[in-house]
């Protein structure tokens, strides 16, 4: 890996992690310093291998296998690593997920709520769930709409699940901030702390927000070039 590239990767984290807090502190946020997820989803290795060695410990990625594939072979290497899974999931993916990841963002549903306390008990190895819920009632969207997720926080609890946050994916085109505001709302109905909510073109309005996770791929690593995947 080039030093260059170390350079840039570890430039970009700063960038973010500056821009954020000035952020933070302009809108008196009271806790100013969400956890950056670096989204390494389709990255080239080397991208990655870069973030971690700029300290870079938290990773988002959206499919198991690929997952599976890249960390597999990095995890050992490096200390306290921590995988968060942000795409949707298969409830046939369950058992894999829950090896791999060390929280799971997108519960959605209560097959799959269903699925991972299974999983998580067989394996003997409770991860903390975020729901994911689709603000903007996108049908092709993963996330359960509004009206389903007091249905499902409830399953979820009977289950024994540890559910840390919410987590939500604006619609491209829409203004975030709608969203951004009713998750925060849906959170404090539910007295969940944890917000994940906030992209590459949108972290610092997330931040401003409440944000608690912002998860950025393309300011960190560059633009992710789909033709690569498998
Ligand atoms: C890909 C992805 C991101 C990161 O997107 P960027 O725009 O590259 O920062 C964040 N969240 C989810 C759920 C994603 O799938």
């Amino acid at each position: 890996m080039s030093t260059k590239l170390k350079e840039q990767i570890a430039a970009n984290i700063e960038t973010i992690k500056d821009e954020v807090e000035a952020m933070c502190k302009h809108a008196d946020m009271p806790n100013p310093n969400p956890r950056l997820i670096a989204v390494s989803k389709i990255q080239p290795q080397e991208r990655i291998i870069a973030a971690l060695e700029a300290g870079q410990r938290i990773f988002g990625e959206n499919r198991v296998q690929e997952a599976e594939e890249r960390w597999g072979e990095l995890k050992p290497n490096y200390e306290g690593i921590e995988l968060h899974l942000i795409g949707s999931l298969q409830t046939n993916k369950a058992a894999n997920a829950v090896a791999l990841f060390d929280e799971i963002q997108t519960v959605d549903r209560i097959k799959l709520a269903r699925a991972l306390a299974s999983e998580m008990e067989k394996q003997n190895r409770q991860l903390p769930i975020y729901v994911q819920v689709n603000t903007g009632k996108e049908e092709q969207k993963g996330g359960c709409m509004v009206e389903d997720l007091e249905a499902l926080l409830a399953e979820c609890k009977t289950l024994g699940l540890e559910i840390r946050g919410l987590m939500c994916i604006p619609p491209v085109g829409d203004d975030p901030s709608l969203h951004f505001a009713l998750l925060r709302k849906l959170g404090r109905q539910h007295g969940i702390a944890k917000l994940s909510m906030g992209m590459s073109k949108d972290y610092a309005l997330a931040a401003s927000m409440g944000a608690t996770d912002i998860r950025v791929g393309t300011s960190i690593f560059g633009e992710r070039d789909y033709s690569s995947r498998a």
